[in-house]
């Protein structure tokens, strides 16, 4: 009877003790559980937050390239709530030009550890186009399920303002640095470089050097300003008649002009600057104080030979050749092979390079 209750007494500990331990167990469960929602709520709190407090948007994309999340950011951005963006093609969306440049983003995202770049076009809700700048990175989910592409883009349009207007602005300074105000052919910088690589590189090579006759006399006799618009078109005459031989031309100095023909030989040269004389005879411009009584130019010209030193020395004998031109009472070509060498080593017409502005 002793021994029934005893046992009976262990039994009933022992399942208290079981009874015990399980709701212990259960507590340790119940708080692990706890914490653990607590901390995911947390993560989730703070992970919105951040999406829907940061400026940039955040994007999700599947493989399919459709927008599985936007951030709420995507309202200020473009003006509409990230329900009308989900679930569609997000290259539908991108301005039409700039959608291959994406689709070569998305290629390049298979590469191992590859972040993508991209700058875009899209269009706001009112129609107005804005520049936004994509950061494309393929995300795996610890979970195992298949890997998605999160993009990060930012609103760029101004920055991109800003870089065009400054490209422009180099681009013009570039011009203005190579390109005579007045005339708008090349100027004698440009001239110089060009002759000199020109020279390094062709065999066969000529040069004219062009100077307007009497062009004193027709400033002192209509003025300066009517003296720079003849400036003007007989640049435009020399500039278009030397472009369809392959040539560059140039505003060497005040009232004179170059002309360096790659390739071409002398007699070919005399040719072009007849041409071009004639050109600029046919003008017609009223010129009071010549004696054909229309504004003429005369032309020298000079062929790079074995005997050639350099540019400057091939310059110098298109130079002597114009000088001579002059002598022969304007309005004409002087080729430097028709003179004697040696004869006119001190003649010079054109201004050295210090001369020039
Ligand atoms: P030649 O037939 O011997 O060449 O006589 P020329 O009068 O043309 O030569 P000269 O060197 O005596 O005078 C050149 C003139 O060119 C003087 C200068 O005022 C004028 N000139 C130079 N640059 C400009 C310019 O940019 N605009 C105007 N209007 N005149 C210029
Ligand atoms: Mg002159
Ligand atoms: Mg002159």
């Amino acid at each position: 009877m002793v021994s029934d209750l005893t046992s009976d007494a262990l039994v009933a500990g022992l399942l208290v003790a079981i009874m015990a331990g399980m709701a212990a167990l259960l507590n340790g469960q119940f708080h692990f559980r706890a914490r653990l929602e607590h901390f995911l709520r947390d993560r989730e709190a703070r992970v919105r937050l951040l999406t829907d407090n940061i400026a940039d948007i955040v994007i999700v994309i599947d493989r399919k390239g459709c927008l599985q999340y936007v951030s709420p950011s995507v309202a200020a951005v473009l003006g509409m709530e990230e329900n009308a963006f989900l679930g569609r093609a997000c290259l539908e969306m991108v301005h039409e030009d700039d959608r291959e440049k994406i689709a070569g983003a998305s290629r390049r995202l298979k590469e191992a550890g590859a972040c993508p770049s991209v700058r875009f076009r899209m269009q706001r809700s009112g129609g107005e186009t804005i520049w936004l700048e994509c950061r494309f990175k393929m995300a795996g989910y610890s979970s195992g399920r298949k890997p998605e592409i999160v993009g990060v883009l930012r609103d760029v349009t101004r920055q991109q303002r800003l870089e065009q207007e400054l490209s422009s602005a180099n681009l013009r300074l570039a011009q203005l640095a190579t390109t005579d105000g007045l005339t708008r052919l090349a100027n004698r910088r440009s001239f110089d470089a060009f002759l000199r690589e020109a020279y390094a590189r062709y065999p066969v090579l000529s040069v004219l050097l062009i100077d307007i006759d009497h062009f004193k006399g027709f400033n002192d006799a209509l003025g300066h300003q009517a003296g720079d618009r003849c400036l003007q078109q007989i640049a435009q005459t020399i500039g278009s008649a030397t472009a369809e031989t392959g040539g560059f031309s140039a505003r060497y100095g005040g009232e004179e002009f170059a002309v360096v023909l790659p390739g071409v030989a002398e007699a070919k040269a005399v040719k072009v600057a007849d041409a071009i004389r004639l050109l600029v005879s046919r003008l017609s411009i009223d010129h009071p104080r010549s004696p054909r009584k229309r504004v003429t130019i005369s032309v020298g010209v000079a062929e790079k030979s074995a005997t050639t030193e350099s540019e400057l020395a091939l310059t110098r004998e298109a130079d002597i050749a114009l000088y001579q031109a002059k002598e022969h009472g304007r309005d004409c070509t002087v080729a430097s092979s028709t003179l004697v060498p040696g004869s006119l080593e001190l003649a010079s017409l054109v201004p050295a390079i210090s001369d020039v502005g």
